[in-house]
Order: C-alpha cells, then structure tokens, then sequence
C-alpha cells in the first residue's frame, strides 16, 4: 500500500533495524521502544487489522512471534515478555498495518502496560454477550 509506512519498510524504501524476515513475514525493532528490545512483527502483505488479514498471513506473523520471542529471551534474558496487538484507532492503534508488539519485561520495570485491576462483571450480562458472540462465530 502506498501510504503506508511499515508497507515502505518491507519494501526497503525507508530503514528499519531488522531481526528475522521470511517470505510472509518480516521482524524489526520498534524506535521508540517501551523497553529495551521491544520488537515489532509484521505480515509483509498489507492488511489494516485482524479483521482482514488472510489467515495463512496471521498464522505465520504468530508463527514468528514465538521465534523471536524465544530469540529475545536468549538475546537478553527478560523476566517476562508482554504481547500487544491493536486494532484500529478505538484501540490505539497509530500505524494501520497489523503489527505484534513484542515488549521484553523485567521485573519492576514499571512499565504500565500490563495489569488491571479485576472488577467482577454482571454475570447475566456476560451471557447475554456470550450467547451473541456465540451465535456469530
Ligand atoms: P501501534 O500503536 O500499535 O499502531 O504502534 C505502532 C508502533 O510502530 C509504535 O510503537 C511506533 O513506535 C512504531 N513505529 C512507527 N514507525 C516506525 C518505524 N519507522 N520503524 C519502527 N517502528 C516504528
Ligand atoms: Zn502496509
């Protein structure tokens, strides 16, 4: 896509720190990092969000992920590793190509992307919610 920045970063017209690239998929370092070696995951095809990508495109970005994830924990022995992905503005998403943010954790860290606080729900809601999604599937 021609707007597109990450689409420019797989297509080699802007730089990108690159960590692991197969004919689907390509991994680099984000550059404005939650934390030291928060990596991003990328389909090299074009798509905005998980609404639209060809599943065999999905599958291989997660394939990916885990295989940088583990690269990740030998590289720098993190505590932990948080995974983000964001679907369109509502949910934060800036840049409309679908990424996966790989965020190394390290115990206290303080980064505050990770807990809630858990507030019990309205159990009949919840079913009510439930049967439709259900329903849709
Ligand atoms: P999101 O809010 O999930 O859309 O996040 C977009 C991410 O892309 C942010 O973490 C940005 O720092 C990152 N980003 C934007 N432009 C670039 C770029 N040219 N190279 C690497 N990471 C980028
Ligand atoms: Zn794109």
């Amino acid at each position: 896509m021609a707007d597109c920045i990450f689409c420019k970063i797989v297509n080699g017209e802007i730089p990108a720190v690159k960590v692991y690239e197969d004919e689907r998929v390509l991994a680099f370092m984000d550059i404005n990092p939650l934390n030291d070696g928060h990596t991003l995951v990328i389909p090299k095809k074009h798509a905005e969000t998980i609404f639209e990508i060809d599943p065999e495109d999905l599958a291989a970005a997660i394939k990916v992920a885990q295989k940088v994830a583990n690269a990740i924990k030998k590289a720098l022995n993190p505590d932990g590793l948080t995974i983000i992905q964001l679907n369109k503005k509502a949910a934060g998403q800036v840049v409309p190509h679908l990424h996966i943010h790989l965020v190394p954790r390290w115990e206290n860290d303080g980064l505050k992307v990770s807990r809630w606080e858990p507030v019990p729900g309205d159990m009949e809601k919840i079913k009510e919610i439930g049967e439709k999604i259900k329903a849709a599937v």
